[in-house]
């Protein structure tokens, strides 16, 4: 069985879905702080907070975990920089005791949700993964942290992991009726999509002298099932005894916000009231990933290349929402 930590959010809540349609038995350990019991595709859920290590370790004894995909982890680049504390405890401190209570029960596999973001300040794009890591705020900082611990761990213990480093994840399973749902919602997507229902007045852009066609920033949205997908092959090459890794994952594709509202309209059929804002703090103006590496040795390829296909699951879940 695999646990899932974090499998009630929203990548962790497709991920699960995936190994699920793909014959793994799973389990879920998530605390519900930001995740949402309805978007649990399992009924093995450990109801758990992995500040307690006794939680974890009842976990661990209630189900036979033979790997762990960890996606439970603080996630507002925002916040990490006004309260790195929250940040340094949650996703570094816990998951230090995560991999504790791995190596108590002797489970040495694990695929940990990393980020662009332990890039920092792109200086060169696409970005491979030989791309300087130097992050700019707390958020990233953590994540490179722990890529660290795992090296560490695997030298001295035999951990074997796969760090997969996301680009902007988006869209939603178009069958199961789960999807993005944050409080509060800051991503692009959701908060277009949103407008264009008359939930809210305007979308922001953030800055439109950027150096790049438009002005505005440019991202590389992946679709969350392609991002699924990745952990289950990273998690299968690993069982296949592979050492371990780093991957990015992206479309390879870039998109800037001007575009991604463009596409909007366009699906949603509705214009799109837009006011344009300041620059926001701590982004860079392009970030497109180079996926050759996760398409040549995880034999990885993502099924959504079109903004459009992935703007439109989301569009989807946006309008039927059920949390
Ligand atoms: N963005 C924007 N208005 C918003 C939210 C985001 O213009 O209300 C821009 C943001 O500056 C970035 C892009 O959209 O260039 C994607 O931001 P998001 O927060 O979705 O993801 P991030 O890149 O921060 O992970």
């Amino acid at each position: 069985m695999i646990l899932i930590t974090g499998g009630a959010g929203y990548i962790g809540s497709h991920c699960t879905l995936d190994f699920i349609r793909n014959g793994y038995e799973c389990a879920v350990f998530d605390n519900l702080s930001e995740g949402h019991k309805e978007a649990l595709q399992t009924e093995n859920f450990y109801n758990g907070d992995l500040s307690n290590i006794e939680n974890i370790r009842n976990a661990f004894k209630k189900y036979p975990i033979k790997g762990v995909i960890h996606f439970a982890a603080s996630c507002y680049v925002g916040v990490s920089v006004t309260d790195p504390q929250e940040y340094y405890y949650n996703n570094v401190v816990n998951t230090l005791n995560l991999l504790k209570v791995m190596l108590e029960n002797n489970v040495k596999n694990i695929v940990f949700s990393s980020s662009c973001a332990t890039y920092g300040n792109p200086v060169y794009t696409p970005i491979d993964e030989s791309h300087p890591q130097a992050p700019i705020n707390p958020y990233g900082k953590t994540k490179l942290m722990i890529e660290n611990v795992l090296q560490d761990y695997d030298r001295a213990y035999g951990l074997k992991y796969m760090a997969l480093r996301y680009f902007n994840a988006a869209g939603a399973d178009s069958k199961a009726n789960i999807g993005e749902s944050h409080s509060p919602e800051t991503h692009l997507i959701p908060l277009v999509l949103q407008t264009a229902l008359g939930k809210r007045k305007s979308i922001k852009i953030f800055g439109n002298d950027y150096e790049t066609p438009d002005g505005t920033c440019i991202r590389d949205y992946i679709h969350v099932n392609d991002l699924s997908k990745a952990h289950r092959l990273a998690f299968e090459s690993l069982q296949n005894n592979a050492k371990s890794n780093f991957y990015n994952l992206g479309t390879g594709k870039g998109n800037s916000v001007k575009e991604i509202i463009e596409t909007s309209e366009k699906i949603t059929g509705k214009s799109i009231n837009k006011k344009f804002e300041e620059r926001r703090e701590g982004d860079p103006p392009i970030l497109v990933a180079s996926n050759l590496k996760a398409k040549n040795e995880l034999n990885w390829e993502p099924d959504f290349t079109e903004i459009s296909d992935i703007i439109e699951t989301a569009w989807q879940w946006e309008k039927n929402r059920r949390y």
